[in-house]
């Protein structure tokens, strides 16, 4: 009889102890302890409109990544700082990552007034 081995406990067991394609037995996976940490993992799915807003941000992290190199050439920098901060906003704004949100205004206060200077 073909055996398959538990890539958990190790120990070789029959097929029927696996579920389809599964690598742990059925002993391993239902543990408690296995099932208590599964619990805790929540299992989701990006909406699209954090899909969106995830493609504008790296969009935007480019342009802030770019900034410090054209800052001195006719202030392009400033524009791209300001592109950056407003692209990448939506995108920390849905995972409610406050600190970036402060951080992205304050780059808007802070090089927005030098564009038109
Ligand atoms: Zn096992």
């Amino acid at each position: 009889m073909e055996t398959k081995q538990c890539n958990k406990c190790g120990k070789s067991k029959l097929p029927t102890k696996f579920r389809d394609g599964k690598l742990t037995c059925l002993k391993c996976e239902y543990r408690f302890s296995q099932r208590w940490l599964r619990s805790l993992v929540k299992e989701r799915r990006l909406s699209p409109i954090e899909r969106i807003a995830n493609r504008l941000g790296y969009m935007g992290s480019t342009f802030i990544m770019l900034s410090p190199y054209l800052i001195d050439q006719n202030n392009i920098g400033y524009v791209t700082y300001c592109l950056g901060a407003l692209l990448t906003l939506p995108q920390v704004w849905l995972a409610k990552q406050w600190n970036i949100v402060l951080l992205n205004i304050n780059l808007l206060i802070g090089y927005g007034p030098k564009i038109f200077m």
